[in-house]
């Protein structure tokens, strides 16, 4: 096993956008962690909503391998830990119940080249956290937009990672076409001691190829924005400079944030 590496970002901002199609985009096989109680993060990847650990563990309390992994596009292995009913219970129960089962059935025998573990990172609770405590995921990027509260839960996170001992890799930034983006996340990333690993733009090619459950690496495999997938895996893949972050106060990060508005 090549990386184990978990991307976290505020909900909504394109984790699981990012992930499948980096999934999609590697060329080794790659297994995929969909740890949002959305359980929509291979869902392009397989072309349908899997089962989630959660559901499947309602009925059968000791599911084996097949019930829970689903095969994906180019030798993707798929899991969905899945969460409570909305309104019912606690959001991150899924990831520690989904951690402890692939532990149990030897989820990773395969050997994949690259874990990628999709979370969740505006709720800061004990369950999403578990991807980053040790032997889960050796790395951290986070999935930020230059919009405040994008920049505001990605600051967040690298306050969770420092706090739990992690590496921070780099911040994807993905898009919203808001004034000077780019520039806003690059100072965002030096701030707290990162850099910006990627730059994906805003493209219509993601709605086109989610509104059919396929990557933009299945649908579109010649365009730009599946070009950009694979640079940032690869990069992430050979990326071997990390940092322990250090993340603005809050009174810093206003500051920081009104330069640009
Ligand atoms: P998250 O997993 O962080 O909650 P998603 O990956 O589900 O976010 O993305 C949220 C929405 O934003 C999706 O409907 C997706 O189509 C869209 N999206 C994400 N990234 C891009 C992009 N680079 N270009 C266009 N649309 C995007
Ligand atoms: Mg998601």
């Amino acid at each position: 096993m090549v990386k184990k590496i978990a991307i976290y970002g505020k909900g909504g901002i394109g984790k699981s956008t990012t992930v499948s199609n980096m999934a999609a985009a590697y060329e080794k096989d790659t297994f995929v962690i969909g740890c949002d109680p959305k359980s929509d993060t291979t869902r392009t990847l397989v072309g349908k909503r899997i089962p989630t650990i959660l559901d499947t563990m309602k009925k059968n309390k000791e599911p084996l391998f097949e019930d829970v992994v689903f095969e994906g596009f180019n030798n993707t292995l798929c899991v969905e830990a899945g969460g409570p009913e909305p309104g019912v219970g606690c959001a991150g129960r899924g990831v520690i119940v989904a951690m402890k089962l692939l532990d149990k059935i030897s989820a990773f025998k395969s050997n994949p080249e690259l874990v990628i573990y999709d979370v969740l990172g505006d709720v800061v609770c004990g369950g999403f956290s578990v991807p980053l405590r040790e032997d889960y995921a050796d790395e951290v990027y986070i999935v930020t937009s230059g919009e405040y509260m994008s920049l505001y839960a990605a600051n967040n996170i690298a306050k969770g990672v420092r706090k739990l001992n992690g590496k921070l890799g780099g911040i994807i930034c993905n898009c919203r076409n808001v004034k000077d983006e780019v520039e806003i996340v690059t100072e965002f990333a030096s701030l707290i001691s990162t850099k910006v690993i990627s730059v994906i733009p805003r493209s219509d090619l993601v709605q086109k190829s989610e509104y059919n459950a396929c990557t933009v690496l299945e649908m579109f495999p010649d365009s730009d924005q599946s070009k950009l997938y694979n640079e940032l895996v690869n990069k992430i893949v050979n990326n071997d400079s990390f940092s322990i972050p250090t993340p603005m106060t809050i009174e810093e990060f206003e500051t920081f944030f009104h330069k640009y508005v």
